[in-house]
């Protein structure tokens, strides 16, 4: 990371866990040395939301792993941002491969929910990313921009934005990016950023990092000069390796 923005680093639970597990993760957290200029962030299932904000550190945000797109009310299954902001949710991860490509949330969807959930004042971690056979057909660059231009016109603004590239032949599988793979891009999000958006927004906001990050290939990617953090699946279920990905700030 070159720019001056502050390190980001999401754990993403994702369907993972229980009470007890929970706990221990929790208490594992609690226990861990933090470098003091990184935000950090964990995404609990809904069910254990309220679990882990009562047990974890304040030092740590919370963030849910989705919401709803409008206020709620008569929508089965859903959870609303007014009811996450009522449990201690200060971020919100919009735009998962796996809601997108799994669940099949549209970029128009997905854009409208960034923009509900900012509108009352929950931070997004807006997740775009290629899929392996996008990225062997040369089209990387024309899939991320797609899915970051539909947040850029769904959003006022992108002060309370952080863009996760999240490859998706990398989430899950064991397959990182490799440094320069994942650099290329960022530099990409952040041009793109700079024509469609502004130069400020460009330069302020965070590009994280996400597909298979781990306590051993955590430092070489934070080195890169676009990369301002990560969102950690699988590692962030290991308290002691979560945190050596928090602290791979360079
Ligand atoms: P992974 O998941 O670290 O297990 O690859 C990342 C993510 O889906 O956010």
């Amino acid at each position: 990371m070159a720019s001056n923005n502050k390190f980001f680093v999401g754990g993403n639970w994702k369907c993972n866990g229980t009470k007890d597990s929970i706990t221990k993760l929790v208490s594992d957290l609690n226990n861990a040395k933090l470098e003091a200029d990184v935000d950090v962030v964990v995404s609990p299932p809904f069910v254990y939301i309220d679990q882990v904000k009562n047990l974890l550190t304040d030092r740590i945000e919370i963030s849910a792993q989705n919401s709803w797109v409008g206020k709620g009310g008569a929508f089965t299954g859903e959870i609303s941002v007014e009811q996450l902001k009522d449990i201690g949710c200060k971020w919100v991860i919009l735009g998962h491969s796996e809601r997108r490509h799994v669940i099949g949330e549209d970029d128009q969807f997905i854009g409208k929910k960034a923009a509900y959930a900012l509108s009352e004042s929950v931070g997004v971690i807006a997740c775009i990313g290629e899929k392996l056979e996008e990225r062997e057909a040369g089209k990387t660059f024309d899939v991320c921009f797609k899915q970051l231009k539909a947040f850029a016109d769904a959003v006022p603004s992108w002060e309370n934005i952080v863009v996760a590239y999240e490859p998706v032949w990398a989430i899950g599988t064991g397959k990182v990016a490799t440094p320069l793979q994942a650099q290329e891009v960022h530099a990409a999000v952040r041009d793109w950023l700079k024509t469609n958006v502004s130069a400020d927004v460009a330069s302020a906001t965070r590009i994280i990092y996400g597909g298979s990050v781990n306590g051993g290939n955590c430092a070489e990617l934070a080195k890169q000069e676009d990369i301002d953090g990560f969102l950690v699946g699988g590692a962030s279920l290991k308290g002691p390796e979560f945190a050596t990905i928090v602290n791979s700030v360079t």
